[in-house]
């Protein structure tokens, strides 16, 4: 396919896990993508691979999504390096955990500026240029615990729950520019950020989840690849649970 046809995508959060799926989901499906990350994977080149086998571009950045300037700069070279933004997916995210009773500050602001302001700093610098090009699919990565909260998460699930309420009024703000904006939130979800997790907590979880597994990061990705196609384009201001049941 030509550059010139082929469709953007860009990804916060691309290096690893949920991320790293879409990243490579999107240029499988014959896209050119842009993703950015605090630390460059060490296997980046398998992403460079990727792209080469389909025809497609990448451009991968060193971008904090917590620094507004970054981000926008991030964005201004992605579209000169390979076009307008067609798809814009945030799945930039952390965890700090810990009851309320004992949560510091810094668990609480660094969970905050990373997930939320994160992802209002991305959708912020993106979304003029969209309403410019009248069209874009911005899809954004909460969580079950935004949906329906998560002891020892109250910062994560604010935060998760944050993203659903700005993503809906974002929804209705762009439909009239051609723009869809919708919510993805998994379940658990197999990732470095789930690894820590010890045997027995999993097992725990794992009996709650009426599909009886954790989910894989391919599966997160199908269903964010989906809602950025056309295939969605009568689908906007919703949320998507990719969580095996858990949050039925
Ligand atoms: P991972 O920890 O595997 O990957 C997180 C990604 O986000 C990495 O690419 C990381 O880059 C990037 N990142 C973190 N902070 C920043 C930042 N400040 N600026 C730029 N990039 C950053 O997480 P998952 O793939 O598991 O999670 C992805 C998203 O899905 C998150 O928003 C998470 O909350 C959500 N989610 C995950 C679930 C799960 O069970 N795994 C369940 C529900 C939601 P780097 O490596 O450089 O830090």
């Amino acid at each position: 396919m030509p550059h010139d046809t082929r469709k953007v995508a860009v990804v916060t959060g691309g290096s690893r896990g949920i991320g790293r799926a879409v990243v490579e989901r999107f240029l499988s499906d014959g896209y050119d993508v842009g993703y950015c990350y605090r630390s460059r994977p060490a296997d980046a080149d398998a992403v460079e691979r990727l792209a080469a086998e389909h025809g497609g571009r990448v451009f991968d950045a060193s971008v904090d999504v917590t620094d507004a300037h970054a981000v926008r700069g991030f964005l201004e070279r992605t579209q000169e390096r390979l076009g307008e933004i067609d798809a814009l997916v945030t799945s930039a995210g952390i965890v700090h955990d810990g009851p309320l009773v004992t949560m510091g500050q810094d668990a609480w602001n660094s969970v905050i500026d990373t997930n939320l302001t994160g992802t209002y700093n991305v959708c912020r610098a993106a979304v003029f240029t969209l309403m410019k090009q009248g069209r874009g699919s911005i899809v954004t990565v909460s969580s079950v615990a935004g949906v329906r909260g998560s002891a020892t998460q109250a910062n994560y699930a604010a935060s998760k729950a944050g993203i659903i309420g700005f993503t809906k009024s974002l929804s209705k703000e762009v439909a009239r520019f051609g723009i869809r904006a919708n919510v993805v939130a998994p379940g658990l979800i197999a990732t470095d950020m789930t690894d820590g997790m010890t045997a027995k907590a999993r097992d725990g979880v794992i009996a709650t989840i009426p599909l009886r597994r954790i989910g894989t990061a391919w599966e997160v990705a199908d269903t964010v690849a989906f809602l950025a196609s056309d295939r969605a384009a009568y689908i906007t201001g919703q949320v998507i649970r990719v969580d095996g049941g858990i949050s039925n």
